[in-house]
């Protein structure tokens, strides 16, 4: 058998064993086409299947209604935060920015380079621990858009609830969280996703778009920034990532066969709170960052009393075969990012570890 590390990094991030096998298996030969997908044309009708093979299942699994498409592009979920605005901000008119850390900073940073913005609401204050409630957020009927990251990556936090903005279209950047539980999608304009946690490989990113705002975009970005483009052509206007489209259809045939978002939401609360009670029972041993109440489900932040004891306990973890559990370079710490893919054994045997060190270190 294999040797497999108990895998928390961020993203890229775990993948599940079965697709990676799968993957194996029909590389030299895919579908009996005596070739790998990679070596076949996109035009074909072999990548074309596995491309809409890979739309639908997503439609299905996220219950995207009709009158939205979705696209396949590359440039990762940086790209978007310059696309959203050079679509969809408009002379005249202003985004506003929920910022809830270092990626909703980012995208806002794109976005005033090309138009004006202003931040409807902001976490920063106390080092982004929490989320802010629907009623703090300031922006009025004539907004651009209104522009969320659905989980902070880097400071462990997650919106529990989206917020109703009416005709003020919302567009929310889920690289960090998507197809981790199930989730009103007509509530939004646009969502994006880098597909390396809980989608596939690292090289494609995923972006569900509402017809409507499709026809409000700036038709002056060039061919390849505009989101008509891909939508025109079902994301085939020029050649697209088709090796990592295939894994991102095995990926989401694998969440489909686990039981589709709900029973997967389940299993991450499980997994999530295997962790979050070693950091609760360990009477400030270890110390979460993020504040309980909007703790995400997919990376967990925390802390141990100095540096030189954080050292000690990846070391530590790194001696018992764990991989990836330093916290973002810009915050320190300790994060155990445990996306769908993550067993629930390695959270176990997080938990475990957690419990052993704290007991040899008190
Ligand atoms: N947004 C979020 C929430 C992220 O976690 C990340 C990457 N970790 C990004 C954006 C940036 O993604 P990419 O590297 O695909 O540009």
């Amino acid at each position: 058998t294999v040797k497999r590390v108990h895998n928390f990094y961020s993203g890229p991030a775990a993948l599940p064993l079965s697709i990676l096998q799968q993957a194996q298996a029909e590389l030299l030969d895919f579908n009996g086409t005596g070739m790998s997908i990679m070596e076949i044309s996109h035009r074909s009708k072999d990548y074309e299947a596995v491309h809409n093979r890979a739309i639908e299942l997503l439609k299905e699994l996220l219950g995207i209604p009709a009158g939205y498409d979705v696209l396949f592009l590359q440039g990762g979920a940086s790209l978007q935060f310059a696309m959203v605005p050079m679509n969809f901000l408009a002379p005249g008119k202003k985004a506003g920015y929920v910022m809830t850390g270092t990626w909703a900073e980012k995208a806002y940073a794109q976005a005033e380079k090309l138009g004006e913005v202003f931040i409807a609401a902001s976490a920063k204050e106390g080092n982004y621990r929490r989320i802010p409630s629907p009623g703090e957020l300031n922006y009025g009927p004539d907004t651009a858009y209104l522009h969320i990251t659905s989980n902070n990556t880097i400071f462990g936090t997650q919106w529990q609830s989206f917020p109703e903005t009416g005709a003020v279209p919302l567009i929310a950047d889920m690289s960090s969280d998507i197809l981790s539980k199930p989730f009103d999608v007509s509530k939004f304009a646009l969502i994006y996703a880098g597909a390396q946690k809980n989608l596939g490989p690292a090289g494609v990113t995923v972006v569900i778009i509402r017809h409507d705002l499709l026809d409000r975009a700036n038709k002056k970005v060039p061919t390849m920034l505009r989101y008509e483009t891909y939508a025109k052509d079902n994301s085939l206007y020029n050649t697209p990532p088709t090796f990592n489209i295939y894994m991102v259809s095995l990926m989401l045939a694998w969440v489909k066969e686990q039981g589709g978002l709900a029973a997967l939401h389940r299993r991450n609360q499980e997994k999530a709170a295997l962790v979050y009670d070693a950091i609760d029972a360990s009477n400030g041993f270890y110390v979460g960052h993020a504040q309980p109440d909007v703790r995400s489900l997919m990376n967990i932040t925390f802390r141990l009393a100095n540096e030189d004891l954080e050292k000690k306990f990846l070391d530590a973890a790194k001696q018992a075969g764990f991989v990836g559990l330093a916290g973002h370079r810009s915050v320190g710490g300790c994060r155990a990012s445990a996306y769908n893919a993550v067993p629930y054994e390695s959270c176990l045997a997080l938990r475990e570890l957690m419990f052993t060190f704290q007991k040899e270190n008190w």
